[in-house]
């Protein structure tokens, strides 16, 4: 029997009698083009080269600008909550509502 732990409350999971909740995250830096897209009436098509060959290339293994992924195994309770407020902010203004 395989058992999990949950990555949140690390309380054990039972993979027969629980249900597991797998969140997955894609995390990737995104940032915009900072000259004009290609475009067929424009001839600047030297200058684009110039760009291209002064850019780095992108092939580097760096993990800060290719992205990565991650992987968390939670519990019914713990996916319930993070469902609610998947990026852990302040719910203050959720005080004045009750749960049922
Ligand atoms: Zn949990």
């Amino acid at each position: 029997m395989i058992h999990y732990t949950c990555d949140r409350c690390k309380r054990e999971i039972d993979s027969i009698d629980d249900v597991r909740f797998v969140v997955q995250l894609e995390i990737k830096p995104v940032r915009e083009e900072s000259f004009a897209p290609l475009c067929d009436e424009v001839d600047h098509l030297s200058e684009l080269n110039e760009i291209l060959e002064t850019a780095p290339p992108c092939d580097c293994g760096d993990d800060n600008a290719t992205g990565h992924r991650e992987s968390f195994d939670l519990c019914g309770e713990c996916y319930e909550q993070f469902r609610r407020n998947p990026l852990g902010r302040e719910l203050s203004f959720a005080l004045g509502f009750s749960n049922n």
